[in-house]
This record gives C-alpha cells, structure tokens and sequence, in this order.
C-alpha cells in the first residue's frame, strides 16, 4: 500500500480519495476548503496544512483541480510537489485542463525526476463515486504502467491514449463531438416542432436511424422519449453548462495553437457562453435545446 498526497478535494476529488482509501492506501489530503478537508478525515484520510505538507514524502501524487494555472502552481511554486514529493514519484493529473499546460508540466516534472501522467476523466460525480470512471492517459509506456493499479482502484475503464498531453486531448476533442452533438440533435426537435413532427415520433425514427447518438438515445435533450435524461428532471446536472463551456474553450484553445480547423466546435462554443450569460451555466448542458426551442 502506497502513501498518497490527494490534492484538490472538490466535487470530484474526494469521492475519488475515498476509493484510494477503500483500497487500504494512506491518504494525506489538501484543498483551500476547510469543509472537503474535513469530509476527507471522517472518511479515514490525513489532513495535511498545505500542498508541500500533503506531498512531502508521497510515493503517489494525485491531483483534481480546476484548471492548468492551479495545476502549474500545485507542482511547480516553491515548497509545491516538485520540492517536497519523494524521488521519483509517480504524479498523476486528473483535472481536466489545456494541453499546452498538460505538456509543460510533464516536462517540468521529468526535468526533475519525476514521472508525470495527464489522466482526465470522463464519468462525472457519479463515476468518482462509484469507481466507475474512465481515464484518458498521456504519457510514456511506463508511467502508464505504474500509474495504471491506482486508476484502476478510481474507474472502469483506463485508456493508454500516448505521449504527454494525448489525455487531455482525447477529453477535449470527445467532449467537442458531444457539444455538437447535443446542438445538432436540439435544432432537429426545433425544427420537427415547426413542421409539426410529433417529438416522440422524432425520436422513434432517428434512434433507429442514421442520426442516432449518445445525446439523443441516452441524453435526450427534451422530456419523454428517454425517462432517465436530465430533461425530466428540469435539467438538474448531470454535466453543467458551465463545464460544457470549460471544456469547448479548452478544445478552442488547442484548434488555435495547434492549427485545426473547427468551424462547428467554435459555434458550438458561442452558443454555449450564450447560454451561460443568460443565467444557464448551472443546468444541465442538453438545457441549450430550450435556445432552440425559444424556451431559454
Ligand atoms: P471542484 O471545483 O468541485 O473541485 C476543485 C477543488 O480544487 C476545490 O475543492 C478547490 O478548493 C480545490 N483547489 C483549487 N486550488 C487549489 C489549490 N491551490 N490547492 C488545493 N486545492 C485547490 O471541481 P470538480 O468538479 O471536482 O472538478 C475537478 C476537475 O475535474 C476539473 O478540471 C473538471 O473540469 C474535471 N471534471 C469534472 C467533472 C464533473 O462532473 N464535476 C467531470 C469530469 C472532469
């Protein structure tokens, strides 16, 4: 069993320090937040004062922090993990953040004998919980190899998706084919309200048909055809509009440095900070069929 420094225990992190726990390893936590620090100690964990304090002497590094400058700082500012974690630790980001920094950090890391994945996750709150998540992994073959028995304690299913940064990567560019998806599928239930094409009956034919996809056959953006979708339950998350926003910029940023084009991922992009500024960015992200619809 190994001794862990856990590191960013919000909505996602401590669920997922509590499987790190449940499978009998050593937990030493820390955040800015005095309330996650406390759910971690009366789920069995350690308490550390600081980010230095927490990764002094771990073998194991595990971060879930909001975005790459809080990545960047957590590693790298002086009496951070680069100055305190053991040599050679294994570093492990699960936040989702941009790929320039992923990349940066992993050099970073090397640069000082570290061996460092980007290992963002797919599954939501309800995966961290459940152990079920996915995680998308960057990085060399070996630190794949011993990071690999700990992801597998916190998910499901673990991809090796290559080098530093293909983690972010891959949860970027799937979660662009998702934003698109759920505009494309919301603008067919608009368009068929128009023409008088019975929603359901939308839904009988493009299920069983060539426009058939996640965000309609499992998230469909309007109450009915799907009982367990959001829509059902006035679009309580599920994954927020904010979040969807987080990650289309991401995927922006990345077109932009890298030169692709993504003429829909940009619009998709717009019309969710649409949405968002008219007071939306805590539904669900299928709530944007109510723009198309002219409910929102
Ligand atoms: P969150 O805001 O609930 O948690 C982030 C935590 O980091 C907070 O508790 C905050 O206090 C802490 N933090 C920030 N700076 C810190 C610092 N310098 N030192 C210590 N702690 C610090 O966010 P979340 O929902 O847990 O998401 C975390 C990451 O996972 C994000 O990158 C997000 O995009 C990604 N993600 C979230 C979901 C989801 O459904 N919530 C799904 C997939 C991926």
């Amino acid at each position: 069993m190994s001794r862990i420094a856990f590191i960013g225990l919000g909505n996602m992190g401590l669920p997922m320090a509590r499987n790190l726990l449940k499978a009998g390893h050593t937990v030493v936590g820390f955040d800015l937040s005095p309330q996650s620090l406390a759910a971690l100690a009366e789920a069995g964990g350690v308490i550390a004062g600081s980010v230095g304090d927490a990764a002094s002497g771990a073998e194991v590094v595990v971060t879930m922090l909001p975005a790459g400058r809080h990545v960047r700082g957590v590693y790298e500012d002086a009496g951070n993990v680069f100055d305190t974690a053991a040599p050679g630790a294994l570093l492990i980001d699960s936040s989702t953040i941009d790929v320039d920094s992923a990349r940066a950090v992993a050099a970073a890391a090397a640069a000082r004998g570290f061996v460092l994945v980007d290992a963002p996750v797919s599954g939501g709150t309800g995966g961290a919980a459940a152990g079920t998540l996915t995680f998308m992994v960057g990085g060399s073959d070996e630190a794949m190899e011993r990071a690999r028995p700990y992801l597998a304690q916190m998910g499901k299913t673990v991809v090796h998706t290559g080098g530093p940064g293909t983690g972010q990567a891959a949860k970027i560019c799937n979660n662009m084919i998702l934003g698109i998806s759920m505009i494309a599928v919301s603008e067919a239930f608009a368009l068929a309200d128009k023409l008088g094409l019975d929603r359901q009956k939308l839904f009988d034919v493009s299920s069983t048909s060539s426009g058939q996809c996640w965000s309609l056959t499992t998230y469909c953006p309007v109450p009915g055809p799907v009982p367990t979708s959001p829509a059902n339950r006035d679009y309580a998350p599920g994954f927020a509009v904010d979040m969807m926003l987080k990650d289309l910029k991401l995927a922006q940023a990345a077109a932009a440095s890298s030169g692709a084009a993504t003429p829909l991922g940009a619009n998709a992009a717009a019309l969710y900070a649409l949405f968002s500024a008219a007071g939306n960015g805590h539904l669900d992200f299928s709530a944007i069929v109510k723009m198309m619809v002219g409910e929102g």
